[in-house]
């Protein structure tokens, strides 16, 4: 595993310090889906930097000493000039894509393509005929993406199927989030109550000891998740990792609070990067730092079975 100076002083701020290291960007205000369960097109939308702009902001970024990034949206491919630009500002950058525009060549950047689940949950959610793009794109892929799956209600009972079917494909992994509400909006079709998320929270766990460490899910993440173990350690913004490593920018360049937006309820959270910075972290986990070294060094492969 390659892993250049600034992806350990990266690591080295991780595990030494309390400074902010990653800048979260929604790069674009543009999407080309409206996936039911997404929050960023029921929201209002601020303008977006253009291209020099965009640069000027990441580069301002690098320079006050965040040295990771993760492109968000909208979707980000449309915006390929961006994505290339940040993989070459940052000394890590992960860039969240539909997959239905392909996978732009990133030379130091891991694409995240984000799916939620086989082609007919995938596509109620999505919309007709998203899988079968994003998977037409995916094998057309210069490296293998990471897929990621949002657990929701509409698609917790198919997680099997969906996972079973990404093995076939040539993914580096998947990554698991569970759907995250907003304050004071009825989101009861998509959220799974936390006792019940439990459960399949261990349940990925079982994934993990069939499928290998290609299953993005740790123990010690599942820690994170568990609301008898570390879940009410972190779910508050003050208490949150985000607050204090993350800094997160709208398409205008101004600040927000969190990647899922200024009223994403942090009581009752399911971001998986939170559950990984932590797994890893408190205390030391080697098999999620494992995890943590796999999506920054994009040309990583990862094995089949635990080591
Ligand atoms: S592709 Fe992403 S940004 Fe676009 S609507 Fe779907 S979840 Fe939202
Ligand atoms: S919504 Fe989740 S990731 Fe965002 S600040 Fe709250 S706890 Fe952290």
């Amino acid at each position: 595993m390659i892993l250049t100076a600034g992806k350990l002083a990266i690591l080295g701020k991780w595990l030494l310090t309390r400074q902010a290291t990653s800048a979260a960007i929604d790069i674009t205000n543009r999407c080309n889906l409206r996936c039911i369960h997404c929050y960023w097109w029921k929201e209002g939308h601020s303008k977006e930097l253009n291209d020099s702009e965009m640069v000027a902001l990441m580069k301002g970024l690098r320079a006050r000493g965040l040295r990771a990034a993760i492109l968000y949206g909208g979707e980000p491919t449309l915006r390929p000039v961006v994505c290339r630009a940040a993989s070459k500002i940052f000394d890590a950058t992960l860039a969240f894509t539909n997959g239905t525009n392909g996978f732009p060549q990133l030379e130091n950047g891991q694409w995240i393509l984000s799916l939620d689940g086989p082609e007919d949950v995938n596509d109620r959610i999505r919309g007709r005929g998203v899988y079968a793009l994003a998977v037409e794109n995916l094998l057309k892929a210069p490296r293998p993406p990471i897929v990621h799956i949002t657990i929701c209600r509409l698609n917790q009972s198919r997680i099997d199927d969906f996972v079973k079917e990404m093995m076939a494909l040539p993914i580096k992994g998947i990554g698991f989030s569970f759907y995250t509400p907003h304050q004071r909006s009825d989101d009861s079709e998509f959220f799974i109550p936390l006792e019940e998320r439990d459960r399949v929270v261990k349940h990925l766990l079982e994934l993990r000891s069939i499928y290998g460490e290609k299953i993005g899910f740790t123990p010690a993440m599942a820690r994170q998740f568990l609301t008898y173990r570390d879940f009410t350690k972190w779910n508050s913004f003050s208490a949150c990792p985000v607050s204090k490593r993350v800094r997160c920018f709208r398409s205008d360049g101004k600040p927000k609070e969190c990647t899922y937006g200024g009223s994403a309820d942090c009581s009752r959270c399911g971001c998986t990067a939170v559950a990984a910075y932590r797994g890893a972290f408190k205390p030391l986990d080697y098999k999620t730092l494992r995890l943590i070294m796999g999506l920054m060094v994009p040309e990583c492969q990862v094995s089949r079975v635990d080591p």
